[in-house]
């Protein structure tokens, strides 16, 4: 495994989950802007609103930094031309919000109370407060379950063609999955590999006619109907996938070097309670885009847990740095001068 650099830039913060009492590693717990989720838009959301003096605390979660500590070498964020591993990035990021007076907390938020303003979030029985709120929680990929897809996560076990086909040239792949993404996926990723197995399991796919019609045609695009991944196989890298046909229980060894999961996404959304509007997958609705406002005056959404449609680092940073300029603006309208002092915020 390659080491976590959030791990050792961590505030010192008691388990959580263990029921201890919580070391409180921020100066305050009131902010002018609360940011609740790690990722690249939370952190871009941090940065942002630091370098504009409303002291941020950000609620980054146990598992900081997002998607992003799940990769390996990510290639196409801008400002990197050899590239850089996800968790080194999401260290950067980090790093670049607390240089402007960022705080973090590393521990979930357990609750949302946005009636406000000022927006509540608990952890556990600490509360905090923001007048402003940012909404970066992300979605997580869906997977299959599976010890050897754990495993060989970002070692041939991928959730991300546009991220990672790329090393794949010359090889041959499976993308499990029958909608739309697992489709688009296995079509990308003919640019580089030999050929790419669509693993379903049903005899019918769920995804849109063009979809299937462009699968279809392409020559380097195999199916595998009516079968699941069983395990996913490797030594250092994947080396294959034992398939089970679901109708007659029989089994056989796909030799892949990459399996891409393409099961679906679910935003990460429990954590607003229905106090947000959301729409009928479970993503925060931003009714006025390009603003990040969201149902909920004051209450401000970034990235994936908005995202349906490019899920990458870039365009999450991208509506990070909206949120936090939406949420500077909403500040100076209803609040005070954000900005004007550093002393201002209470
Ligand atoms: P999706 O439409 O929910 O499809 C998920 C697929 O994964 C289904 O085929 C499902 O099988 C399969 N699946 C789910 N859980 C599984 C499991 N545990 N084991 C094996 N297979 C499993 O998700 P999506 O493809 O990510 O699409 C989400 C939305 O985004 C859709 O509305 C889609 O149209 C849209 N989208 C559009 C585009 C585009 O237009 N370019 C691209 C990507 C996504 P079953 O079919 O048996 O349920």
């Amino acid at each position: 495994m390659w080491d976590n650099p959030l791990q050792t830039t961590a505030p010192d913060i008691a388990d959580v989950r263990g029921g201890a009492r919580i070391t409180m590693p921020t100066s305050r717990t009131t902010a002018p802007v609360l940011i609740v989720g790690s990722g690249p838009a939370g952190l871009t959301a941090a940065l942002y609103t630091a370098r504009a003096n409303l002291h941020p605390i950000v609620l980054e979660g146990t598992e900081a930094g997002g998607q992003l500590m799940l990769t390996t070498e990510v290639e196409n964020y801008p400002g990197f031309p050899t590239g850089i591993l996800g968790p080194e990035l999401m260290g950067k990021l980090r790093e670049q919000a607390e240089r402007f007076g960022a705080e973090f907390v590393r521990a979930d938020a357990t609750k949302l109370d946005l009636a406000g303003p000022p927006f509540k979030a608990w952890v556990e029985d600490q509360e905090y407060t923001g007048k402003a709120l940012i909404i970066s929680t992300g979605a997580k990929a869906k997977m299959l379950g599976l010890t050897g897809e754990r495993q060989y996560l970002g070692r041939g076990v991928s959730t991300c063609a546009t991220c990672d086909g790329f090393f794949y040239r010359n090889h041959e792949l499976a993308v499990v999955g029958g909608g739309d993404s697992a489709l688009e996926e296995a079509t990308f990723l003919t640019r580089f590999a030999t050929k790419v197995t669509v693993v379903h399991r049903r005899d019918r796919l769920r995804a849109s006619k063009v979809m299937q019609d462009r699968a279809f045609a392409n020559p380097k695009i195999a199916f595998e109907w009516n079968s699941e991944v069983a395990d996913v196989l490797g030594e250092q890298t994947v080396t294959g996938v034992r398939l089970r046909n679901v109708k007659d229980g029989t089994e056989k060894v796909l030799p892949v070097a990459g399996v891409f999961v393409a099961i679906g996404h679910t935003p990460n959304t429990e954590l607003l309670g229905g106090q947000v509007e959301l729409d009928q997958a479970g993503y925060v609705i931003t009714p006025n885009p390009p603003s990040t406002a969201t149902s909920v005056d004051g209450v401000f959404a970034a990235g994936d847990v908005v995202d349906h449609t490019y899920r990458h680092a870039v365009t999450a940073g991208g509506t990070g740095c909206s949120a936090a300029i939406y949420a500077e603006r909403w500040l100076e309208a209803h609040f005070f001068n954000a900005g004007a002092s550093t002393d201002n915020w209470d």
